[in-house]
C-alpha cells in the first residue's frame, strides 16, 4: 500500500520523485554471491515530503522481505572489515566520547557479531544486544556476549533501562522510523543518551553518481531531517557528524526538564535538498549516456570495474555497457550485488585481477573511491589507467 503520511512528519504533502522499474531487491552488495539467482526484482520508488525534505520508499517493502533480504546478506564478520568500516566506527565511537557520557549499561541495537559491543565495553559500558541475522547472533554469543535475537521492538526490555542505546545503520531500514525512535527513549533512563548513525543521502547526492537508493532502504536520511525526527521526540541534540554517515547523539530530559521544541528543516533546505535530487538523476543520465563512448573511444580492450556492490549495480542498469566489461573484481567476494552474481560476468577477487586482460579499470564507488584508487597503484605504475567519477569522468 502506498503511503498517505510522510513517515517522519505525517505531512500529506508528497510526490514520487524516482521509479526505478525491474530493479533487483537488494542489491546493494550485501548478497551472498550463491543467493543472487534467488532475488526478486520490482519497482523501486522514492518519494519527496514537501514539508521536511524526508526522502522514503512510496510503497514500502514489508517486514518479511527486510528479513528476506537480510537473510540473503552475508554475515558481517570482524575479518572482512574494510579499512573504511574502521574508520568509520573510529569516527562514531570519538563523537560518542565526545557527546556522551561513557558510562553505565548500553543496548546496542543491530549488534550484529558485536564489534561495535566489545568496543563499547573497551570504554567502560556494560553491553546488551539487538539483532536479527541468527548466524551473526551466533558469533557474537561464542565471543560471550549478551545478545537477544530478533528484530528490536517494544516490550523486549523493561522501561528506564539503560544510559546509552545506540543504533548504526538502523533507521534507513525501518519502515516506521517514529515508533522504533519512540520505542527506544521508552528504554532510556531519564538523563541517557541515545548514539543513532545512518548513511547520509545529501552527501551522496552531491557526490556519487550511481548507487544510492535501494529496497533494503526504506528511508533516507538526511542530517536536517534526522535532526528533527530526533526532536520531535524530546531529545535535546547533544552533537552531531556529517559525513559518509550522519552521526547524532542526543539526550533523554530528566522528569520535568523542558526541552525546546524542534524546528523542522527551513523551506530553503527542503528546496535546496529537492534541486540536489534533480542533479544527481541528471548528472546519472549523462554519465551512462557519456560512458560507452568514453570506453570505446579510449580503451577497446575493454574494462573491469572495482567494486560488485551498490553502486556498479546501479551503473550497469542504468549504462549500456555491459559488451565492454571484461570482469568484476572485489576486494570481498562475500558480499555482491544482487544482479551481479545472477549475469554472466566473470567476478574475480582483487588478488587475481591479473587473470583478466584489459587496459583500464573503472572505479564505481564514490564513497570507498581513495581506498580504491590506492589498491591500484602497482597497476598504474605499469601504465595502466584508472576510470573514475569524481563526480565527472576522470582518467587517472
Ligand atoms: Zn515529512
Amino acid at each position: 500500500m502506498a503511503r498517505e503520511q510522510c513517515p517522519v512528519c505525517s505531512a500529506g504533502d508528497h510526490e514520487e520523485l524516482i521509479a526505478l522499474e525491474e530493479y533487483p531487491y537488494g542489491g546493494n552488495g550485501a548478497v551472498r554471491p550463491e543467493e543472487a539467482n534467488n532475488v526478486p526484482y520490482g519497482t523501486l520508488s522514492i518519494n519527496f515530503c514537501r514539508l521536511c525534505g524526508a526522502l522514503f520508499q512510496t510503497e514500502p517493502v514489508s517486514i518479511e522481505e527486510l528479513d528476506e533480504m537480510l537473510l540473503r546478506q552475508p554475515v558481517p564478520l570482524p575479518v572482512n572489515l574494510t579499512k573504511l568500516e574502521n574508520v568509520e566506527t573510529d569516527r562514531f565511537l570519538n563523537s560518542l566520547k565526545r557527546f556522551v557520557e561513557t558510562r553505565g549499561n548500553a543496548l546496542d541495537i543491530g549488534c550484529g557479531s558485536g564489534e561495535l559491543m566489545k568496543r563499547l565495553t573497551e570504554i567502560g559500558f556494560s553491553v546488551n544486544g539487538v539483532e536479527a541475522h541468527p548466524e551473526a547472533v551466533e558469533l557474537a554469543k561464542k565471543d560471550h556476549l549478551e545478545v537477544q535475537e530478533g528484530r528490536f521492538e517494544e516490550g523486549m526490555y523493561p522501561e528506564d533501562s539503560f544510559d546509552l542505546i545506540t543504533a548504526r545503520s538502523i533507521l534507513e531500514h525501518t519502515i516506521d522510523p517514529s515508533t522504533i525512535l519512540a520505542t527506544m527513549v521508552n528504554l532510556l533512563k531519564p538523563g541517557g543518551y541515545l548514539a543513532i548513525e545512518v548513511p547520509n543521502i545529501e552527501r551522496i547526492l552531491k557526490r556519487s553518481a550511481f548507487g544510492g537508493f535501494s529496497f533494503n532502504h526504506v528511508q533516507y536520511w538526511t542530517p536536517e531531517t534526522l535532526r528533527y525526527a530526533i526532536g520531535i521526540q524530546g531529545l535535546e541534540i547533544m552533537g552531531m557528524h556529517e559525513e559518509n554517515y550522519i552521526g547524532i547523539f542526543a539526550r533523554k530530559p530528566e522528569k520535568g526538564e523542558e526541552v525546546e521544541d524542534p524546528m523542522p528543516p527551513s523551506d530553503e533546505d527542503v528546496e535546496a535538498l529537492f534541486e540536489e535530487v534533480d542533479r544527481f538523476l541528471e548528472r546519472k543520465e549523462d554519465l551512462a549516456e557519456r560512458l560507452p563512448e568514453t570506453i570505446q573511444k579510449r580503451f577497446p580492450n575493454g574494462i573491469v570495474i572495482l567494486g560488485a556492490g551498490a553502486p556498479t549495480v546501479d551503473l550497469l542498469y542504468y549504462s549500456e555497457i555491459h559488451d565492454y566489461v571484461k570482469g568484476i573484481v572485489t576486494s570481498d567476494k562475500t558480499r555482491v550485488g544482487a544482479v551481479l552474481a545472477g549475469t554472466d560476468f566473470t567476478i574475480e577477487s582483487l588478488e587475481n585481477i591479473s587473470k583478466l586482460e584489459f587496459d583500464c579499470v573503472m572505479v564505481s564507488s564514490e564513497r570507498r573511491q581513495e581506498e580504491l584508487v590506492e589498491l591500484m597503484a602497482s597497476f598504474r605504475r605499469e601504465g595502466g589507467r584508472v576510470l573514475r567519477f569524481n563526480p565527472d569522468i576522470e582518467i587517472l
